[in-house]
């Protein structure tokens, strides 16, 4: 037992002796078993929520609905879970009720492919009642059941496999990969945020060409935001090396791949569900990126990114091979004289204590101007040299 599972034993135990069944499921048995790092340790119980509460002194409502309880040990939190089982599917999205039951074999068979179907038990013992140790051995990913009707289930699935196809670089099983192509249409009905989850969780795999690639040729990408209309640029761009990408990358790289402007990448992350704070980043490298293109990448331009966004755009201009040698953007910023308006060496303040200027638009534009002039390197960083420019700069303005 790999040392998360050892932590966790005593609560196996400990549900075992109220005289209930309990075990390790999902992603962490597959992972321990395919020697892979695994994160969460979940746990399946045949105990009701109700009787994991009396069973813990401290425990979390983290999911009851679904029959989920936090059970928290020795600083761990273990996601308890109920056997259930999802029989009334809806709109092909998994439902929001379940059924709780007292077996096993009932919550292996709702489970989406036969490697995340295995359980493990306190002394070793693996259940594997649908051959997933074979398509371990054979690396493929292989529905439970039968694909056509697990996929009319829950339409999330598809992007799962191609997911789990990348990060582990296995294949999909043929019968499991017709119904795919079958059903891609129905992964319309699904809630984007879901589908963007698996999208960068397989990008992010050690095959994320094998992955976009099988997106195509299945149909998926016709089916997800933004893609429909970008069969040429996708193509292209599934050609490229993409291992190593983060989620600023991956999202920067189609922005740049469909040669979005500033307002498409906007709506682009939007339609895909994306935080404020990817889509400033991914939209600030993106554009980046078209400077870079262009040989229009100066210190402004740099200035403006930001170091988030200048060193995903180094990667990205490597991977499309733009011209420009590696790690050029960054080094660049590097030199840049100031990072952001605070690092300039005067301040609204000294230029009113100086009584170079009173308080008003012009303040702000003559500030602008000596940040830009301090970036462009026309001007040191030097409060003396800055106080004179001001003035003159006033001069100007006032003339
Ligand atoms: P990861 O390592 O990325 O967490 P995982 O296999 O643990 O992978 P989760 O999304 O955490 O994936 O789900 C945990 C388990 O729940 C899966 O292994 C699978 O047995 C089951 N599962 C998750 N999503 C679905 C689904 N859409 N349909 C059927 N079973 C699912
Ligand atoms: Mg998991």
């Amino acid at each position: 037992f790999p040392i998360e599972f050892e932590e966790a034993l005593p609560i196996l135990r400990k549900i075992e002796a109220a005289g209930f069944e309990a075990y390790f499921v999902g992603g962490s048995v597959r992972d321990t078993i395919l020697g892979r790092e695994i994160h969460d340790v979940d746990i399946a119980t045949s105990a009701y929520p109700e009787e994991v509460k009396q069973i813990f002194d401290r425990t979390v409502d983290t999911g009851i609905q679904h029959g989920t309880v936090m059970v928290l040990d020795h600083g761990n939190g273990y996601e308890v879970t109920t056997f259930r089982t999802e029989s009334t599917y809806q709109d092909y999205r998994r439902p929001d009720e379940v059924t709780f039951v007292r077996s096993l074999e009932e919550d292996l068979k709702r489970r989406d492919f036969t490697i995340n179907a295995l359980a493990l038990s306190e002394n070793g013992e693996i259940t594997d009642l649908f051959s997933g140790l074979d398509d371990m051995k054979n690396h493929l990913i292989r529905a439970v059941g039968v694909p056509d009707e697990r996929f009319n289930e829950d339409a999330l699935r598809m992007m799962r496999a191609i997911r789990f196809s990348s990060q582990l670089d296995f294949d999909i099983e043929p019968e499991t990969e017709g119904a795919i192509d079958r059903h891609a249409h129905l992964l319309e009905k699904i809630a984007i945020e879901r589908i963007h989850e698996e999208f960068v969780k397989m990008m992010m795999g050690v095959r994320p060409n094998l992955g976009l690639n099988k997106m195509i040729e299945m149909g998926l990408a016709k089916h997800v935001p933004d893609f429909k209309d970008q069969e040429t640029a996708l193509k292209q761009l599934s050609q490229l090396p993409l291992t190593g990408l983060d989620e600023i990358q991956i999202w920067a790289l189609f922005a740049f791949g469909f040669k979005y402007d500033q307002a498409r990448i906007n709506k682009f992350m939007r339609n895909w569900k994306s935080s404020n704070q990817l889509t400033e980043e991914v939209s600030k490298t993106a554009l980046l990126l078209n400077e870079v293109a262009e040989g229009q990448a100066g210190n402004l331009e740099l200035y403006k990114a930001g170091e988030t966004a200048v060193v995903a755009a180094d990667h990205l201009a490597q991977i499309l091979s733009l011209p420009i040698e590696p790690d050029k953007l960054a080094s660049k910023y590097k030199q840049l004289q100031i990072k952001t308006k605070r690092d300039l060496a005067i301040s609204a303040k000294d230029l009113i204590t100086n009584k170079v200027l009173t308080p008003g638009p012009q303040l702000g534009q003559v500030l602008n101007n000596l940040e830009q002039s301090v970036v462009e390197n026309k001007l040191n960083n030097n409060y003396v040299e800055l106080l004179t420019a001001a003035k003159s700069i006033k001069g100007e303005g006032s003339n």
